[in-house]
């Protein structure tokens, strides 16, 4: 009997995943396994925790569904906790596994886990096979080898779509063999330092995880209500369920593939309309997966004070004073203020917001960027290392952005796209 362990981390889902498809494909029997990482619920040296409570909950969401899903095809999820490159090979030794197979990551921290991991796994004699999952296009499609990575986004966009093309979504495994897998057993909150949240009744989407909630929103924004037909005139709002997608934190737990997004989308193409809305979904995944492969270029230089800058980007000390005023949306900005209080008591802000935020963190309080972004990584319901890290430099102009110092006028910017003051309305006044 080969039996594997497929070790799910951030791609929670049975459609289009192609770890788990190969696993099953090489072996005779496969073991799911979630590992609860203990450093996932430490603190950062930025004083905040790496996973806040909104995110925890939506992930104990996902799990729950991701077991009930894998149960439905007669296997089940065995949750593990603490360290991975511990825990992982015990599970090796306990099922007497061949192979692990996981999602190839890209990111310093979880490439650092990943090499761990694997060389804890030769040491029992067992292989660690991982793949690219996350992105739109296909890591080894792109028309350029990672070094030669435009650093700049549109010539990066232009060229992977004149010269590389978007393999077709994966279908769900029909049926799978497993030994018998033990009840789903979720660690408490509590235990993780913890607490269960009520989200704010104003917010903008009661974000519910797992797969099967991220294909009905994908029903919902494409086929049920078309919204998807306006998305380049709406995504720019900031109050209600559908002036965007928000499928930024399924994408991020991976509950769904950006892979399986387009092939609806072009399905949505046919049926009903093609034009630029439709099109600027693709546009905006792009991004997302330019961040991920920037990350795979840059490595931690994300992470650094000037980023992927040789220059010193002059970031002054965080005041802590300033840096608590933002977050309790206590600056006296009122544009400000309401996004910050958005994301406090909902873990979620829209585009626009994340925008101003940010750049009023950077250009106007002065404040050393990664102080917001680690609060951001704590806070965010969709925090994806990637797309936080890579923003948040580009709006510090440490990063991608060609331009540098894009400064955001908050008062233009308020009147914009908060004209009537519905967003700030909503969010000031109790
Ligand atoms: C400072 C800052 C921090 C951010 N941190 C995150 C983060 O941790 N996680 C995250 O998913 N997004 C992040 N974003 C990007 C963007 O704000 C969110 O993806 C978006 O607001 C999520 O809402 P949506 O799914 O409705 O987006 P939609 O407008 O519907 O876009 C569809 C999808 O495209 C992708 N996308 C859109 N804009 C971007 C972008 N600028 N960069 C990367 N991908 C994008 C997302 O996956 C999103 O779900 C950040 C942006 C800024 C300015």
């Amino acid at each position: 009997m080969k039996t594997a362990i497929v070790w799910f981390k951030t791609d929670l889902r049975l459609t289009d995943n192609e770890v788990l498809l190969k696993a099953i494909s090489q072996s005779d029997s496969i073991v799911p396994v979630y590992c609860f990482e203990d450093a996932h619920f430490e603190t950062t040296p930025y004083g905040f925790k790496k996973t806040g409570d909104f995110r925890a909950q939506f992930l104990m969401e996902s799990l729950i569904d991701l077991d009930a899903n894998l149960r439905a095809l007669g296997s089940g999820l065995i949750i593990l906790k603490g360290k991975p490159e511990i825990e992982i090979p015990k599970i090796v030794k306990q099922y007497r596994a061949a192979k692990v197979y996981a999602k190839r990551e890209v990111a310093f921290e979880e490439k650092q886990l990943e090499t761990l991991v694997q060389s804890e796994l030769w040491k029992i004699k067992c292989e660690l096979l991982t793949l690219s999952t996350s992105t739109l296009y296909h890591a080894e499609d792109l028309p350029f080898s990672i070094k030669d990575i435009p650093d700049v986004f549109t010539n990066f966009r232009k060229k992977i779509e004149k010269d590389s093309v978007i393999r077709v979504s994966l279908e769900k495994p029909s049926t799978i063999k497993s030994p018998e897998i033990p009840k789903l057993e979720l660690p408490d909150l509590k235990e993780l330092g913890l607490k269960k949240v009520k989200i704010d009744k104003r917010a903008a989407i009661a974000f519910k995880g797992g797969e099967s909630q991220a294909l009905k929103r994908l029903d919902y924004y494409f086929f049920k209500t078309k919204s998807i037909s306006n998305y380049k005139d709406t995504r720019n709002g900031m109050v209600g369920a559908d002036y965007s997608s928000k499928f930024s934190a399924w994408l991020a737990l991976g509950c769904i593939s950006p892979r399986h997004i387009y092939q609806e989308l072009q399905k949505y193409e046919s049926l009903h309309t093609a034009n630029e809305s439709t099109y600027w979904l693709v546009f905006e995944l792009l991004w997302r997966d330019y961040f991920r492969f920037m990350m795979k270029k840059h490595q931690n230089k994300f992470f650094q004070k000037n980023g992927i800058k040789s220059t010193d980007s002059g970031v002054k000390k965080v005041n802590i004073e300033q840096l608590q005023n933002w977050i309790n949306g206590k600056t006296g900005v009122d544009f400000i203020d309401a996004n910050m209080i958005e994301l406090k008591l909902t873990g979620f802000m829209s585009n626009r917001g994340r925008q101003n935020v940010a750049s009023y963190l950077c250009n106007d309080l002065k404040l050393d960027w990664r102080y917001g972004a680690a609060y951001f990584e704590q806070q965010l319901i969709d925090y994806d290392v990637c797309s936080n890290w890579g923003n948040w430099s580009y709006v510090a102009g440490v990063g991608n952005d060609p331009r540098g110092n894009r400064y955001f006028n908050i008062d233009k910017q308020a009147s914009d796209y908060d004209k009537n003051k519905s967003f700030r309305n909503l969010w000031l006044k109790d």
